[in-house]
């Protein structure tokens, strides 16, 4: 028996199956559970955790996504999804698409270049299914993500293969799936704000956090936060989130987006202008946990590479649930025991990671583990 059917946003036609486009309008079916009891299954790996309301499948393809720390930054609190394999929440979607592939036996897909996305399905169907990318204008790749595109197996083409009938648009089922994760961590950890501010670009990612938000509030466990979306002046509404009643919309002008860049880049973050702008948008509202990518800036020894040793310190910690430097530093012996102490207290004070010290005898250890 399914525990599951799909019903079109634009029309409301009911689908007992996967469909990616509503074959009758071309609108975007979502995922709708017949179970409204939410459970959190905590050993399940990243964001599987919240299997109860994620599409079943029987392979579950995990590589360390979800579960990103949420730190104060001025005057919100940040969700920072850098903290994820690829470095977006790109990769909470891609881990529910290579999971129902590999369930499925699907060994080729094709799809549109599309900035992160495509990278971050690269890395999850690596050894699944093979990837056909297709570039719709040269001139817009991304040469540092075509690299890693290329070295993940895979391959590119300018002109669609003729037998290829059928291609994965970013904008699919299971992709709002994933990225509603988002909203489950949130409210897991039970912040304590008003609202929830994303950017709002094509629109799913806005919809999928909102989607996630009511699923918990209609099993009983949720906050109903407010989803806001943030864009800049003259940009158009897209069509997922014209749908949603719930979602509130505010533009900021594109002199606030730069100021938010100046901004931030004093406070030593790096930042893309979607995830300044959705700042922009928190910071004036207030009481909001913002959703993210930022980097931090370093004069440490670690140079240019800082920023996956913090992600990679990260997700050891997340794995071994709770651990000291020196077992950290065992996990990666190619940086040094005194630059993961370093990097474990930089991280500690900004809140990315939470620490115990206990006794074992008459001697103090610090444990290390994600915040709660
Ligand atoms: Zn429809």
């Amino acid at each position: 028996m399914n525990t599951y059917y799909l019903e079109c946003i634009s029309c409301g036609s009911i689908f007992n199956g996967v469909v990616f486009k509503c074959p009758r309008c071309g609108g975007l079916p979502v995922f709708r559970y017949l179970t409204r009891k939410f459970e959190i299954c905590v050993k399940k790996p990243g964001i599987w955790r919240y299997s109860s309301h994620l599409p079943p499948v029987r392979d579950v393809v995990s590589r360390g996504e979800g579960l990103t720390p949420i730190s104060k930054l001025g005057g919100v609190l940040a969700k920072n999804e850098k903290f994820n394999p690829t470095g977006t929440y790109s990769d909470r979607a891609s881990s529910v698409i290579a999971s129902y592939f590999l369930t499925n036996r699907v060994s080729r897909v094709a799809t549109y270049f599309e900035e992160d996305f495509t990278h971050s399905l690269a890395y999850y169907l690596s050894g699944i299914s093979e990837l056909e990318v297709l570039v719709r204008e040269v001139l817009s790749l991304n040469v540092a993500e075509l690299g890693a595109i290329l070295n993940m197996g895979g391959s590119l083409t300018t002109v669609p293969n003729e037998n290829i009938t059928k291609y994965l648009d970013y904008v699919n089922p299971l992709t709002v799936e994933g990225l509603k994760t988002i909203a489950f961590e949130i409210v897991e950890k039970k912040i304590k704000v008003e609202r929830i501010v994303v950017p709002v670009r094509s629109g799913v990612l806005a919809y999928s956090v909102y989607k996630g938000v009511r699923e918990l509030v209609d099993a009983g466990v949720g906050i109903p936060y407010e989803v806001v979306a943030a864009m800049v002046k003259g940009e158009s509404v897209p069509y997922i989130t014209k749908l949603i009643k719930g979602i509130k919309f505010i533009e900021v002008g594109e002199e606030d987006v730069l100021e938010s860049i100046v901004k931030l880049d004093r406070k030593g973050i790096k930042t893309k202008p979607i995830s300044a702008l959705a700042y922009a948008v928190a910071e004036n509202l207030g009481k909001a946990v913002v959703v993210m990518t930022m980097g931090f800036k370093t004069t440490s020894y670690y140079g240019q590479r800082n920023a996956n040793v913090r992600g990679e310190v990260y997700r050891i910690v997340k794995e071994a649930g709770e651990v000291t430097a020196y077992g950290v530093w065992k996990k990666a012996p190619v940086y040094t025991l005194r630059g993961i102490y370093k990097l474990l207290h930089s991280m500690e004070r900004r809140g990315e990671v939470c620490s115990e010290v206990m006794y074992e005898g008459s001697r103090k250890v610090k444990y290390y583990r994600l915040c709660k």
